[in-house]
């Protein structure tokens, strides 16, 4: 029930019925007994602006979670954003301060990791391989580097993408072994896929089927893809004794971090 007295987040993106944000938090809200509650809301580009400067004096408003396709464009047109959203340009979370003034960051790899730490997976000195160097590829290999991992490799169907992001990981984090392209899954401790492929039933892989004859099943093999919950890598990996990691559960781990940087639940849901 909303109240005069009620305080709001929202989800921004476009379009925007296919988020569960809304439903998870304010059910949180709601079973806490927190007079907070989430609105979705779809807009349009060229409204980004005016959306922006009506956020600055939105009094009962504490922040805003940011979803497809305005990660990239809120990223430029805050007060203030986090080394790692700056260093990405991509942000998925604002809190509004008391003064009005913005601030972002991006958590997306914060959630991966707490959804790995879940599955018994500690980052630190594994070998990881990240498929996806785009908004999502590059939040996780950004937090996997920071959380120690003894090396990464860096896939992509853009070079240029790949070269991008080993380029920026490559300045922040110096002690860790960055790479370009596989030939085998054998030496990984954790296989991610950071695509689309496999989205909505395609029944695509992000690599090739005959790779797939290399994978270890103590490697831990992860995806970002939601829908379908079980998507044709992570069926392939199951039927090689491998533990998975869904989309879903990426997802859902990151609740408490989008909500902790709104200021309105605390980190671990
Ligand atoms: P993006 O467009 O920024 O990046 C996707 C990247 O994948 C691109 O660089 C593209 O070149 C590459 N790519 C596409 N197909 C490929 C293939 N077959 N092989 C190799 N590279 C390929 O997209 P994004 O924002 O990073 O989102 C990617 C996926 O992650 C989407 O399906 C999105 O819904 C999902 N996502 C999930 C979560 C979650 O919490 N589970 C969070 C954010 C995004």
């Amino acid at each position: 029930m909303l109240h005069g007295s009620t305080e709001l987040v929202a989800i921004v993106g476009s379009p925007i019925t296919q988020v569960k944000s809304p439903e998870n938090f304010n059910r949180w809200f709601q079973a806490n007994r927190q007079d907070l509650a989430m609105l979705p809301i779809d807009i349009r580009e060229d409204a980004l602006d005016a959306f922006i400067e009506t956020l600055r004096g939105w009094q009962n408003l504490r922040g805003v979670v940011v979803t497809v396709p305005y990660k990239q464009v809120l990223a430029g047109r805050l007060d203030e954003v986090s080394e790692r959203a700056a260093a990405l340009g991509t942000v998925n979370v604002i809190r509004r301060q008391a003064d009005g003034r913005l601030l972002g960051d991006n958590v997306d790899g914060e959630g991966f990791l707490n959804a790995a730490c879940l599955n018994g997976f500690q980052a630190r000195g594994k070998r990881a391989l990240v498929i996806g160097a785009g908004g999502v590829g590059s939040a996780i290999a950004w937090s996997l580097c920071q959380a120690g991992v003894a090396s990464l490799v860096l896939a992509d169907a853009s070079a240029a993408r790949c070269e991008s992001l080993a380029g920026l990981l490559g300045k922040a984090f110096a002690e860790v072994p960055i790479e370009i392209g596989y030939e085998s899954l054998e030496s990984f401790d954790l296989l991610v896929n950071a695509t689309p492929a496999g989205m909505g039933g395609t029944g695509e892989l992000p690599l090739p089927t005959a790779l797939l004859e290399g994978l270890r099943a103590s490697t831990l093999v992860a995806d970002v893809v939601t829908s379908p919950e079980i998507t044709p890598l992570l069926a392939a990996a199951r039927e090689r004794g491998c533990a998975v990691q869904t989309g879903a559960q990426m997802a859902f781990a990151q609740l408490g971090n989008l909500g902790h940087f709104m200021g309105v639940t605390p980190l671990q849901l």
